[in-house]
């Protein structure tokens, strides 16, 4: 197993069950032993976890039920340590959990399951990188429709609608589109707020399909916003262009977050990026690794992570520029293809 001190995973959060099992459902747990997988799930699911799941053990089961189930099948198989998702399960699961389980020694292991999905399989990328495709389609599809009086509401709609019919099961997470000084917020909600000639747009979204997330920003303008968030573009631009030369692995998270840290700093606007450089995508838009401040988490060849610098200016606006890549041996590849000027 991942981790010699525990012979059995149960696991419940639906990326981690969509991990192990490569298919999507609303209900259900995973238990993982060195021996046999297996997944427990009601009947609505029945035939579809038959058909797909052959490598694993279906157990169909009443929720009311689930436990003693659970403790049987762990006294089958002679697991003693239990892990579980610290992480996922609320204070009234784990209390379930703790009285069901008290046989068992349950152990926290949500750190080792999310280390299982860090580096991405080339299938992993691929899948990925289609959902990035398609949230480039739609924006390149949308970008007419945005002029002077489209709201950020009536964008953000068109974004959504294209980004489902070119392909993408969901959105990654909801859509930012932020007009003038609403950019200034990182994760402003889209308003009714109308465009104005002169104003910074800020569209920041993902698709999700085949149950892989993609994540991008672009800033851009139709007129022309004032000198300072002109300049702002700029900073932000070869900052993140210094970044993504530089990342490759063997780096840790801190290292590569400073890349593009220490130049906005340079450049006087160090407290005006409040956030950190990028996060790993994959089943989910935000998991591991993170490149920021504080992340000792060395890179290594196929993790997937974002690279977003941003400044922002309250009462001004924002900008934020953001592409996806895969860390290789000696850099990354780039896998957001969208031009990034500031006047698109
Ligand atoms: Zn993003
Ligand atoms: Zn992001």
């Amino acid at each position: 197993m991942f981790d010699n001190s525990i012979d059995a995973y149960l696991v419940n959060s639906p990326a981690n069950r969509r991990y192990f099992t490569g298919i999507d459902t609303s209900a259900g747990a995973v238990l993982l032993t060195a021996t046999e997988k297996l997944f427990f799930t009601d009947f609505r699911y029945e035939n579809y976890a038959r058909n797909t799941l052959r490598d694993f053990n279906v157990i169909i089961v009443k929720p009311s039920e689930f436990y003693d189930t659970l403790v049987r099948e762990l006294k089958r198989l002679d697991a003693r340590t239990v892990g579980y998702e610290e992480l996922f399960v609320t204070v009234n699961d784990y209390r379930q959990m703790e009285t069901a389980l008290s046989d068992f020694k349950l152990e926290p292991a949500s750190k080792i399951l999310a280390d299982k999905r860090i580096v991405k399989t080339q299938d992993e990328i691929d899948k990925i990188e289609n959902s990035q495709r398609i949230a480039e389609k739609a924006l390149a599809k949308i970008i007419p429709m945005i002029k002077p009086g489209v709201t950020e509401r009536e964008v953000s709609a068109e974004l959504m609608f294209e980004m489902i019919r070119s392909g993408a099961d969901s959105l990654a997470f909801d859509n930012i589109v932020s007009f003038g000084e609403n950019s200034a917020n990182p994760h402003h909600h889209p308003s009714d707020k109308k465009l104005e000639k002169n104003e910074l747009i800020l569209i920041d979204f993902g698709a999700r399909a085949n149950g892989y997330c993609s994540d991008m920003t672009r800033t851009f303008t139709l007129g022309s916003p004032n000198d300072e968030l002109k300049a702002i573009h700029g900073i932000v631009l070869e900052a993140q262009s210094y970044a993504l030369k530089h990342i490759k692995a063997g780096m840790t998270g801190m290292e590569a977050d400073s890349l593009a840290r220490e130049y906005i700093r340079a450049n006087g606007y160090g407290k005006e990026f409040g956030h950190s450089l990028g996060h790993g995508v994959g089943i989910e838009i935000h998991e591991s690794p993170n490149l920021s401040e504080k992340s000792e988490i060395v890179l290594s060849p196929g993790m997937v992570v974002t690279v977003e610098p941003g400044i922002y200016i309250n009462g001004l606006g924002g900008v934020r520029i953001e592409d996806l890549v895969v860390v290789r041996e000696d850099d990354v590849l780039n896998l957001t293809n969208f031009n990034k000027n500031l006047y698109l």
